[in-house]
């Protein structure tokens, strides 16, 4: 009898926690790196781009973060009023470095690349919008392990966050398609790109929550990773629109930071992957159903895209 009752209060249980699991919105803070970029593209200036992204972010009230490579423009005058923009339109900034070495470089060294930190932390010094935050390069955290410790005492020591990424995407994959092909010919139809970045997304952003709740149990507050670039300049706001259809919230950055998933350091960073990725390899997870399409760089869709069919889709 108790037994059974236990049963049913189990089973009660459990049937609330799944219909509170499916009801809950999926959590999710935008970030972009790279940015501002001055470099010129086929359709847009730099200032264009730049006020393209952060009119998506106004449209939609989505406070994100732009994690500034100083070297692409905000070391000069025109770039630096561009991060001014994000900072006065409420937006976050963190860094991202000057240059954008890889830390995993047996030619970089730790005092070289924490030099890049601060440098570009001096020009963003002042900005309202500016954390306390750094994203590594390619998401690589130093090899080896020696390296990898010394980044982050050092960061500990200087009181930044590394930025973790949860959610990795291929925007920059899809950006060069675009970019090659609007080289070509300014006018051409994008629109197969533009469903093919969005169904990128979807797909990395469930194959990244399914990862969540087999690593973690639950739902994290997702972290996306996309890039300044033409791509999102010219489809951020189908993208944030798409994810909130879908039932995502999108949240601030510093909200999904309070996570407690972000204070995890994992054992074994995989090289310029998510910290979920990072967690399934110090588990041991191995190369897990569906773990192709986490890591092949947007290949499966750039494949898609490259056949004559693709824009019948
Ligand atoms: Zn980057």
């Amino acid at each position: 009898m108790i037994r059974s009752l236990l049963l049913t209060a189990a089973a009660a249980l459990a049937a609330f926690a799944s219909s509170a699991l499916a009801q809950a919105p999926q959590r999710i803070a935008l970030t972009m790196d790279d940015g501002p970029h001055l470099s010129a593209t086929p359709r847009l200036s730099p200032q264009a781009r730049n006020e393209a992204i952060l009119a998506a972010l106004r449209k939609h009230r989505v406070q994100a973060a732009l994690f500034v490579t100083c070297g692409n423009g905000a070391d000069r005058p025109e770039g630096l009023a561009l991060v001014q923009a994000w900072s006065q339109a409420g937006q976050l900034l963190g860094n991202h470095t000057m240059t954008h070495l890889d830390l995993n470089s047996p030619q970089v060294s730790l005092e070289q690349y924490q030099d890049e930190i601060q440098r570009c932390q001096q020009i963003l010094t002042g900005q309202a919008g500016l954390q306390r935050w750094f994203r590594f390069t390619f998401l690589r955290e130093g090899k080896p392990e020696a390296k990898r410790d010394g980044m982050r005492a050092w960061l500990k020591a200087q009181g930044f966050r590394n930025a973790y990424v949860s959610l990795d995407t291929s925007d920059w994959r899809l950006n060069e398609f675009l970019e090659t092909r609007l080289k070509a010919d300014p006018q051409a139809d994008v629109s197969d790109i533009r469903q093919a970045y969005l169904d990128h997304l979807w797909q990395r952003a469930q194959a990244y929550q399914a990862l969540s709740r087999r690593l973690q149990g639950r739902d994290i507050a997702q972290v996306l990773l996309t890039h300044h670039n033409l791509l999102n300049a010219l489809f951020l706001d189908d993208v944030v629109a798409m994810f909130k259809a879908r039932g995502w919230q999108f949240i601030s950055p510093a909200e999904a930071f309070e996570d407690p998933v972000y204070q995890l350091q994992p054992l074994s960073n995989v090289a310029g992957q998510s910290l979920l990725l990072s967690m399934a390899r110090s588990l041991g997870l191995g190369r897990f159903e569906g773990w192709e399409r986490l890591v092949d760089d947007g290949d499966y869709e750039i494949e898609r895209l490259g056949k004559p069919d693709a824009t019948a889709r």
